[in-house]
C-alpha cells in the first residue's frame, strides 16, 4: 500500500457532480469576473465565520498586503510576525515598505509567543500578524490584550485554519481583520488561487473593495490607486459547494489526528501535537530528533511525508541582510530541525492511517 501526503482528486470526485454543475452554470451565464456568485460566496463565508464583512481577493498574500495598505502601514512602520511560518507573512510587510520584526513561537502550540511579541514592540510598531499555524489557534486573548495596551492592529492569517475555532468563536472573527487562502491544498481549497478578508469593520471593508478593484467606486471613477486582486466566479461557485462540507471535512481531520496521537504519543522519541479541541489539523506535525532518517524510512514503505518548514524565516537567504541571530528564536529554530508532517487530508482511509502508524512504529522498534 502506498499513502500519498495529499490527494486532491479524491475530494474532487466526492463533490464532482455538484461542482461540475455549479461551474457549468457560471460558464453558461456568460459573467466571468465578479457578479452574483462572488457576492453570494462573500455573504455565506462572512456568515460562516461570524463577521459582518467578507471581501474576496486573489489569494491570501494579496489579502494581507491589502490589509496592511488599508491600515496605512508603510515606510517607517514595523510589523511583528512569527519567526516560524510561511514566508508570506514577512513578505507582505516588506512589500508595503515597512520593517518586518520577528517574534518567537510557543514550544507546544507553534503560534506566536505573546511575551516574545511584547518584547519586540517599539514606538514604530503598528500591527501584529497572528498566524494560526497548522490549523491551531493563536492565544488570541493574550495577543489582543497586548495589542490594546500598545494600540496595535491584529491581523489574523487564517490560511491554514478555515473552520477552526478559539473559545467558541471562528478564527477570522477574533482580530481586527483576517485573511484566508483558498489555495487548493488548504482546508477550504479552490481549483486554483483564491482568497478572502473578513472583518467587522465596515469602513475598512469598503476601502478594501476599492483597493482590490483599482480604486474604482464605480466604472471609471478611480478615487484612489488600488490594484487588481479578485476571486473568480468559477472559484466562488466551487467554494460555495465546498463550504457546506468544511465542518465535516475538518471533523475527519480531527479524527485522523486523534488516531495518530493515541498510537504515536506512546512511542519513545516522538512528540505529537498538543491535543486541542480547537485544532483543525491543516498539518499534523510530529517532532523527532532524527527526522531525515524517519522520512527516508517511511518513503521506503511508500508513505509520503512533508516538512513545514525546513527553515525558520530569519534563517532564509531572503532575510540574511537583516543579520538576525537565531539565539533570539530558539523555539522556531528547533521546530525547523524536528518537524515532520504526516498525511492528514480528510479523504485518507482508516487503512492508510493504520499504515502510517505501522510505518512509524517499525522505525522506532529498531
Ligand atoms: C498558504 C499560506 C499563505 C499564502 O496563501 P496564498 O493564497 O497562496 O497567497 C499565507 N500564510 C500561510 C500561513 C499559508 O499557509
Amino acid at each position: 500500500m502506498s499513502v500519498p501526503f495529499i490527494d486532491l482528486q479524491r475530494q474532487y470526485l466526492r463533490v464532482q457532480a455538484e461542482v461540475d454543475n455549479a461551474i457549468k452554470e457560471v460558464l453558461a451565464g456568460g459573467w466571468y469576473i465578479g457578479g452574483a456568485v462572488v457576492t453570494e460566496f462573500e455573504q455565506k463565508f462572512a456568515e460562516y465565520i461570524g463577521v459582518d464583512q467578507c471581501v474576496s481577493c486573489g489569494n491570501c498574500t494579496d489579502g494581507l498586503e491589502l490589509l496592511l495598505r488599508a491600515y496605512d502601514i508603510g515606510p517607517g512602520d514595523e510589523v511583528i510576525v512569527p519567526a516560524f511560518t510561511w514566508i508570506t507573512d514577512a513578505e507582505v510587510v516588506s512589500l508595503v515598505g515597512a520593517k518586518v520584526v520577528f517574534a518567537d513561537i510557543l514550544p507546544d502550540e507553534f503560534t506566536i509567543d505573546q511575551d516574545s511579541l511584547e518584547s519586540k514592540i517599539t514606538g514604530n510598531t503598528k500591527a501584529i500578524i497572528a498566524v494560526h499555524l497548522y490549523g491551531n489557534p493563536c492565544r488570541m486573548e493574550a495577543i489582543m490584550s497586548v495589542a490594546k495596551k500598545y494600540d496595535l492592529k491584529v491581523i489574523e492569517d487564517c490560511a491554514q485554519s478555515a473552520g477552526g475555532t478559539y473559545k467558541g468563536k471562528r478564527l477570522g472573527a477574533l482580530g481586527h481583520a483576517a485573511a484566508f487562502s483558498f489555495y487548493p491544498t488548504k482546508n477550504l481549497g479552490a481549483y486554483g488561487d483564491g482568497g478572502a478578508i473578513t472583518t467587522n469593520d465596515e469602513s475598512l471593508a469598503e476601502k478594501l473593495r476599492l483597493m482590490s478593484n483599482h480604486g474604482q467606486q464605480e466604472r471609471d471613477n478611480h478615487i484612489i490607486e488600488g490594484k487588481n486582486s479578485r476571486l473568480d466566479p468559477i472559484q466562488a461557485a466551487a467554494l460555495l459547494i465546498k463550504l457546506k462540507y468544511l465542518d465535516q471535512w475538518n471533523d475527519r481531520r480531527r479524527a485522523i489526528a486523534a488516531q495518530y496521537t493515541s498510537q504515536l504519543s506512546e512511542m519513545d522519541g516522538i512528540i505529537c501535537p498538543q491535543p486541542s479541541a480547537d485544532h483543525i489539523y491543516h498539518i499534523y506535525g510530529i517532532r523527532v530528533e532524527n527526522r531525515e532518517a524517519l522520512k527516508t524510512h517511511l518513503s521506503h514503505y511508500k508513505i509520503q511525508t512533508a516538512i513545514h518548514y525546513p527553515k525558520a524565516l530569519p534563517e532564509l537567504a531572503a532575510y540574511s541582510h537583516l543579520k538576525l541571530s537565531m539565539h533570539q528564536y530558539p523555539v522556531s529554530g528547533n521546530l525547523a530541525t524536528q518537524e515532520l508532517s504526516l498525511p492528514v487530508f480528510p479523504e485518507l482511509t482508516d487503512d492508510e492511517v493504520a499504515e502510517v502508524i505501522r510505518g512509524v512504529g517499525l522505525f522506532f522498534e529498531k
